[in-house]
């Protein structure tokens, strides 16, 4: 079964993301975990520690904003980086997402941290291409994992970011890429067209699910095109703007507001 995700119009696109990240949210870990055979954990856990978030000497406590941010994965990693790495025990974390289910997974998450509180994570249905309720130039560090090739309008989820982020302030995307080296992209593209839609079907029961997921990572552009796509929306990128993870499997672009 195909279930054809390319030919649907944009505003249709948006209805269906909702409905595939509804069906995963309760078996989410074990998607990625499919996957990626577990690496996506060890791409988070450099991500953040490359971002080194965390109250500096003297500095204010940072303001965080965590796109797409599901089920909490990168915004925990964050705060867990500020407290234990920083002493930081104030900056904070917005996690925003289009799909009220992840958030409340996410949510449901957090009552089993030391953040159970609330006082340092927020969770609010916003949608990346709009970031409604959040004010401009409010944010230290705006962060998306693996959510941004999902969007129906990437240019306008980019302008949204440099609208909220503070001057200074640090965009920073990890996402699926492109395969560099040739040998291992072949067996990268068997591996996601042929095995990770059966995986989901024998896991999940949710063929379709993975499928579409299988999809919006070829479709999504390379890394240099979405490097040039983050300066056109105003940041200022360092070098080539992005480190390729696994070959390429995943990458993490970052951007400067100035
Ligand atoms: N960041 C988390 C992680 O790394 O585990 C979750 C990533 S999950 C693969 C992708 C998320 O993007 C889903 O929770 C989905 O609801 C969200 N999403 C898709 N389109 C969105 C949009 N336009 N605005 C905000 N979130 C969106």
């Amino acid at each position: 079964t195909h279930f054809g995700f390319k030919d649907v119009p944009e505003d249709e696109k948006e209805e269906l993301v909702r409905d595939v990240f509804s069906s995963v949210a309760k078996s989410y870990d074990v998607m990625n975990d499919v996957m990626s055979f577990g690496i996506h954990r060890l791409w988070k856990d450099h991500f953040v520690a490359k971002l080194d978030p965390g109250r500096r000497p003297g500095g204010e406590p940072l303001s965080i904003l965590d796109v797409a941010g599901g089920t909490g994965d990168i915004a925990f990693r964050m705060l867990d980086w500020a407290t234990e790495i920083h002493n930081d025990h104030q900056s904070s974390v917005l996690v925003v997402d289009i799909n009220d289910d992840m958030l409340k997974e996410g949510h449901k998450r957090s009552l089993a941290t030391r953040y159970a509180d609330g006082s340092r994570i927020e969770f609010k249905v916003q949608n990346a291409e709009v970031l409604d309720a959040v004010p401009d130039n409010s944010q230290d560090l705006y962060t998306v994992a693996f959510g941004i090739r999902n969007f129906t309008n990437i240019p306008a989820a980019l302008r949204a970011a440099h609208r909220v982020l503070k001057p200074g302030g640090v965009f920073a995307c990890l996402e699926f890429s492109k395969v560099n080296v040739g040998i291992m992209d072949m067996i990268y593209q068997q591996y996601s067209f042929n095995v990770i839609p059966l995986m989901g079907q024998l896991v999940a029961a949710d063929r379709d699910s993975y499928q579409y997921l299988v999809e919006s990572i070829a479709r999504f552009p390379s890394q240099k095109e979405f490097a040039r796509m983050i300066q056109d929306a105003g940041f200022e990128v360092s070098g080539d703007g992005y480190e390729d993870l696994t070959f390429g499997v995943a990458a993490i672009h970052t951007g400067v507001k100035v």
